[in-house]
């Protein structure tokens, strides 16, 4: 991702040493407890910039971006279509990439037998 792609009209950083401002934040409260690598098994994806970004609209939204501008999301560890809650305890950080790949799955717990997974498609 470039910086180009951004979805923001105008973007600055705070530096992540500012992290600590935000840990009674919602979302940002999960990388300042648990850290910034991405939680997939393998990938080494690690948020290093707080960005705060201003949309057209006026909002204004913080977030942890890799080196290469990958936005770190906040993901359900047991996702909440299984009953899994909002609290930190269920919470952890992952990279966009991987919470794409990891959709509506627990991590590292073999569920095909609850779901279908979406690359076995003739299941
Ligand atoms: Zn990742």
């Amino acid at each position: 991702m470039n910086i180009s792609d951004r979805k923001f009209e105008t973007m600055s950083e705070l530096g992540i040493d500012k992290l600590t401002k935000y840990r009674g934040h919602r979302r940002l409260k999960v990388f300042y407890y648990k850290g910034l690598t991405c939680s997939m098994e393998g990938c080494t994806k690690v948020g290093t910039r707080l960005i705060k970004g201003t949309s057209k609209l006026g909002s204004v939204h913080v977030d942890i971006y890799t080196d290469d501008f990958e936005l770190m999301n906040v993901d359900h560890y047991i996702p909440r279509s299984f009953g899994g809650s909002d609290h930190l305890d269920n919470l952890v950080p992952m990279c966009s990439t991987c919470n794409h790949m990891k959709g509506n799955k627990f991590i590292g717990v073999d569920m095909n037998h609850h779901f279908v997974s979406p690359t076995h498609p003739n299941i």
